[in-house]
């Protein structure tokens, strides 16, 4: 039974789309910055996966209580899937947003809009407290733009166009990107998972 989750991310946007996603479940969603201090778990998986479970897991066992975790990476086809798990240092350790947009729309200069095709992709691990791992996955299709458009969101957002509602992500209001991103998807199947495990 899932009376308490906690969610291990340091990043404040993904606990309130999170917390958001999950409020109707009558379950107590914890930030990880509300808990007592954990060392940081070293994201060197191969995958997504493999990331996102080590997060979980580490956590769950050290709380010994219920940890989500998740690991999202932004695949672009023109650069064979790149930057994927590494999205979050694509630009370097300790790089901005900002860095990161800027290595992306550099490494596209010039390429026509119809290869700009890209995906967010978000693995998501809920741990039990003795590490059995639960998984759920979530996909969105987008176009990399050319240049940077709104001040919603963070990360590769300002890039990210949606065509379905031809706007970026960071155009979009957080009630809309709630409903249709990466990880709204990958939360809804993991709702469905607590849901279960409570019965
Ligand atoms: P992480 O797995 O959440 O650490 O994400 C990896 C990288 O993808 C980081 O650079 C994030 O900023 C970026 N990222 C994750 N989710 C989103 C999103 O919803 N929009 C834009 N960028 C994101």
């Amino acid at each position: 039974m899932i009376k308490e989750l906690i969610i291990a991310t340091g990043n404040k946007h993904k606990v309130e789309e999170i917390s958001q996603i999950l409020k109707d479940l009558n379950i107590k969603v914890i930030p990880m910055s509300d808990m007592a201090s954990f060392p940081k778990t070293i994201e060197d998986g191969a995958t997504l996966r493999e990331n996102a479970a080590k997060k979980a897991k580490e956590a769950a066992v050290f709380y010994n209580k219920w940890v989500l975790a998740d690991d999202t990476g932004l695949e672009v086809d023109f650069l064979n899937g790149e930057p994927g798990v590494y999205s979050a240092r694509y630009a370097g350790q300790n790089c901005s947003y900002e860095d990161n947009n800027n290595k992306l729309l550099n490494a596209l200069e010039g390429v026509a809009q119809e290869k700009r095709t890209a995906k967010f992709k978000c693995v998501i691990a809920i741990a039990s407290p003795q590490a059995q791992i639960y998984f759920a996955e979530g996909e969105i299709f987008g176009i990399i733009s050319g240049v940077l458009s709104g001040s919603n969101g963070f990360g590769y957002d300002p890039i990210f166009f949606v065509p379905e509602e031809n706007k970026t992500f960071a155009q979009l209001s957080a009630q809309v990107k709630n409903k249709i991103s990466h990880r709204a998807k990958a939360l809804q199947k993991a709702k469905e998972i607590i849901k279960k495990i409570n019965g």
